[in-house]
């Protein structure tokens, strides 16, 4: 018997002439901000423009790796939020999202990078977020089947470890949000993609999608690594946002040999182990700009390099798929958020890298208090774009010292 399955996010609507809010993308983002805006604002009308389904973007394509032991004073409080959101979202949305705090690990392969963690761990640790440095057998003790000999191309010196971070389903997320945003009444338009935005006297009036136009005087943009090039084309401003491809895969299923996030910036490798028994593992990115998304031969023999280093158990074990998706980069690898500065009603969310899974649980949050208030909130205000302007660039990147942060 054929059975007629309703859509988990709400009926297939027809697409209104006019809605208090348009939000074009459906990913991560969009659909955190649309909840946030429903729930705590009582804003309802509200339409997210999706061009292919929702979840296309990096939304369904990430590692699901959350923390919040990031580097500076502006990004800890923003990341912790979002990491202490998940079991409060778990409930209020009654969806599980499968909020695994196994842990971090995030190799050190130096002094000098051990001496660089050890201002990270200060700041986490300000903001009230665990994080400790611990030495390599203490590592080894957490996960037995790390190589701490000296004998590897990046012998291990420690480990930055921060207990409360892990995984979250990434699917689940997504899903959960756009069930819980329909719910309150915010409709969901897939296979509607969006092609202009309509402006009077420097004020947002519409947005053109390829279902006809909208009124409205409200448009966040947060299409992920779409949104660079959206926002240009589409209202002429230009941001400091490379588009890269970055890659991911998995492993054959394993008994279990991992119940930590490992992470390494000098063998540009991560590894966790999901609840099927796989070994999810990426890093990599393209050195170039570009929206192919594709693989390459020489990302799988560099994973299969680096893992078989620092966790030999995994020689010889499968890689079974892998995947590409868009990472937006800025110069200080933290995003630029901001409403009402180019034009009246236009906000954009954009520029995550790949830190934006972990991030926006409290995004959304804080997008959609900016949203429904014009005011923007003191978390959000250093993520402005003007700070590129004013060299107030916040120093997340990894460049200046010899180590990185996981995903
Ligand atoms: C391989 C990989 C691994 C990653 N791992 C992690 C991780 O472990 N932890 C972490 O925190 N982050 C990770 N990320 C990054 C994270 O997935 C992204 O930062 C996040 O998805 C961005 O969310 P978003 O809502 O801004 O955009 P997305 O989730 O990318 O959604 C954007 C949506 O906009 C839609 N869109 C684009 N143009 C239009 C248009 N014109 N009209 C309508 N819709 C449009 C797209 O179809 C897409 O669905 C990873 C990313 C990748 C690719």
């Amino acid at each position: 018997m054929f059975l007629k399955k309703k859509p988990m996010w709400g009926k297939k609507t027809k697409l209104k002439s006019s809605y208090d809010v348009v939000i074009i993308g459906g990913g991560l983002h969009s659909l955190a901000t649309a909840y946030f805006l429903a729930k705590e604002h009582g804003i309802t009308d509200i339409a997210i423009i999706e061009k292919n389904y929702i979840g296309f973007g990096g939304a369904g394509r990430n590692t699901a790796i959350v923390r919040a032991n990031q580097r500076t004073q502006y990004n800890v409080p923003l990341y912790k939020e979002a990491l202490d959101l998940w079991p409060v979202l778990t409930k209020d949305l009654d969806y599980n999202l499968m909020f695994n705090n196994c842990g971090n690990l995030n190799l050190m392969h130096s002094e000098a990078a051990m001496k660089a963690a050890r201002m990270t761990i200060a700041t986490a640790q300000f903001h009230g977020v665990e994080s400790h440095l611990i030495d390599a057998k203490e590592a080894k003790e957490l996960v037995p089947a790390l190589n701490i000999s000296e004998d590897i191309t990046f012998p291990i010196h420690g480990a930055m470890f921060h207990p409360p971070g892990g995984v979250v389903r990434h699917d689940a997320v997504v899903w959960g949000l756009a069930r819980g945003a329909a719910k309150k009444g915010v409709e969901i338009h897939q296979q509607t993609e969006a092609l202009g935005i309509g402006t009077q006297n420097g004020k947002v009036t519409s947005v053109t999608t390829s279902r006809g136009v909208i009124n409205t005087k409200q448009v966040l943009i947060s299409a992920g690594g779409y949104s660079a090039a959206l926002i240009y084309d589409m209202l002429g401003i230009k941001l400091p946002i490379s588009v890269l491809t970055i890659q991911a895969m998995v492993t054959q299923p394993l008994k279990p040999v991992l119940d930590h996030v490992v992470s390494s910036g000098a063998y540009h490798c991560y590894a966790n182990q999901t609840l099927k028994g796989e070994i999810a593992t990426g890093a990599h990115m393209d050195p170039w700009p570009n929206y192919t998304t594709l693989n390459t031969a020489h990302y799988i023999k560099h994973q299969a390099e680096a893992l078989s280093e620092f966790l030999p158990c995994l020689r010889g074990v499968r890689f079974m798929r892998i995947w590409g998706g868009l990472a937006d980069m800025t110069p200080d690898m933290a995003p630029i958020m901001e409403g009402n500065n180019h034009v009246e009603g236009f906000f954009m969310d954009c520029g995550w890298g790949y830190f934006g899974f972990k991030s926006c649980s409290a995004v959304g949050k804080y997008m959609a208090e900016y949203m429904a208030t014009d005011v923007c909130p003191d978390m959000l205000k250093p993520f402005a774009l003007k700070r590129y302007q004013e060299h107030k660039l916040m120093g997340e990147t990894a460049e200046l010292v010899s180590y990185s942060p996981d995903n």
